[in-house]
């Protein structure tokens, strides 16, 4: 009689040959959750102390000196340990910690942006209209017009005065300080504004900074509105108009960082792209041993922009940075490139029920199921991404599963939905395998943008395994 087939256990199968969904929160455990937990509170003091590229710079370069990082010289021989940075400009910085073996076998690069969408201010900005004060604005990097009006906004940047003196500001986060807005239309006057399609609605030249509105005290004459403005920065910066020519103001969300959610698992604030990572990154190279290979964290500018410029990644920075390093040790620095690998730590799209159309939920990342990898991005079919070898791929996911870090992998959204680049394309022009590994992101680029706490501190876990990793 032929033997009955034995039933077979679909459960155990399904364990062995297909991919694993636990949820992340379960997948880390308790113990993991804490840390996260702990990890978001520094993460959110961050996020409230720097908001723009230079006050992330300068965070960047007292945490460093804090950690035992001195500034970079080409000349100095460094040993294994050794921490050095490297202040672009202000705007941009690269730190590295010296391994056992420099810069033979190439190096490991966290590379993550610390620019945000914004408002900037246009050289002419201050003007009057019907008894106010505005300020015309060039909006910086890809936002919806409409998210940025009706909320109240803070002013960052620095005006070089005509004598070479710089000014700092930085007005509308601290408690007290006056804030600004750009003005909306009431929705009883709303008609018109309402017939027109979101991106017509609101123009990139509706954008106004409401800067004041009372004329110039004891005055007869013309431009009032704008002299009392202008008066008011003359005595708290010494600036007349001309000198906000040379200088680089952005007006940023005045909202601090705070915990969303009952469960409070979640952080909203301004800027998390890419900040997110940028934070986690920085972290990890503070608490790097001294590792095998020569390890970077790369802070860069100009992302959201396209990475031009000579603070964005698509400068030679980077590239003249790891030279010096491999010239130190007598290495040629195109043979360190070409055996040296990335983390392009920039943050992807997490699903979202409510736009759940514009994803394929097989394929996307979704919040607490850890720091998100990216094999590649782009838009119309793959065009303008950096498509991570498979060699790679292989080699990261068997370092992120031996240091226990829950991760995923998902695409920014449906094909042909839209679609994004990153850093990743400018690194891997020096023949570096380089990847995208990030923190998934809820209303990415608005002017409040939420992550999970686990995902956050598994992104750092992950930059902390991959500078250790052998
Ligand atoms: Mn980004
Ligand atoms: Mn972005």
């Amino acid at each position: 009689m032929p033997k009955k087939p034995e039933k077979i256990d679909t459960k155990a199968m399904a364990k062995e040959l297909l991919n694993d969904r636990t949820h992340g929160s379960k997948k880390a455990g308790a113990a993991e959750l804490k840390k996260a937990d702990k990890f978001a509170e520094g993460y959110k003091e961050f996020l409230n102390l720097a908001k723009t590229e230079r006050e992330s710079v300068d965070y960047a370069v007292k945490a460093a000196e804090a950690n035992g990082f001195v500034p970079f010289d080409p000349s100095h021989k460094y040993k294994a340990g050794d921490k050095v940075y490297y202040n672009n400009r202000g705007k941009a910085i690269c730190l590295a910690v010296i391994g056992k073996k420099g810069a033979k076998e190439g190096v490991r690069i966290a590379a993550a942006h610390i620019d945000n969408p914004r408002i900037d201010l246009k050289p002419i900005p201050l003007y009057e209209a019907s008894e106010l004060a505005l300020l015309k604005t060039h909006y910086y990097g890809g936002i919806k017009h409409y998210q940025w009006t009706a909320i109240p906004l803070s002013m960052h940047g620095v005006i070089v005065r005509k004598d070479g003196t710089e000014i700092t500001v930085n007005v509308g986060d601290k408690p007290g300080d006056p804030q600004f807005t750009i003005t909306d239309i009431l929705p009883h006057l709303g008609r018109d504004q309402m017939r027109k399609t979101l991106g017509e609605a609101f123009t990139g030249e509706d954008l106004n900074i409401l800067a004041g509105s009372l004329p110039l005290a004891d005055a007869e004459g013309e431009q009032l509105y704008k002299l009392h403005v202008m008066k008011i920065l003359n005595e708290q910066y010494g600036v007349v108009e001309s000198d906000l020519i040379s200088a680089e103001i952005s007006f940023v969300p005045a909202f601090r960082a705070a915990d969303i959610g009952f469960d409070r698992s979640m952080i909203g604030a301004y800027g998390h792209d890419d900040r997110v990572c940028a934070y986690p990154a920085l972290e990890a190279i503070f608490k790097c041993k001294t590792p095998e290979h020569t390890v970077i964290t790369c802070l860069a500018d100009k992302e959201e922009i396209g990475s031009v410029g000579n603070t964005g990644l698509a400068s030679e920075y980077l590239n003249y940075f790891v030279a010096d390093l491999a010239a130190a040790e007598g290495l040629e620095p195109r043979r360190v490139w070409s055996a040296s690998n990335c983390l392009s730590a920039d943050v992807t799209a997490a699903f979202d029920p409510t736009y759940g159309y514009a994803y394929e939920p097989g394929n996307s990342c979704f919040l607490n199921r850890g720091v998100g990898i990216s094999k590649y991005t782009g838009a119309r079919g793959k065009g303008g991404s950096n498509d991570a070898s498979a060699e790679f791929v292989g080699w990261v996911r068997r370092m992120l599963d031996d240091a226990k870090v829950v991760w995923q992998i998902g695409e920014l959204g449906k094909v042909d939905q839209g679609g994004g680049g990153t850093v990743a394309l400018d690194i891997s022009r020096l023949n570096a395998d380089v990847i995208d590994v990030g923190v998934p992101v809820l209303s990415m680029h608005a002017p409040f943008e939420v992550v999970s706490k686990l995902d956050v501190y598994m992104a750092y876990k992950a930059f902390k395994a991959y500078f250790e990793a052998k």
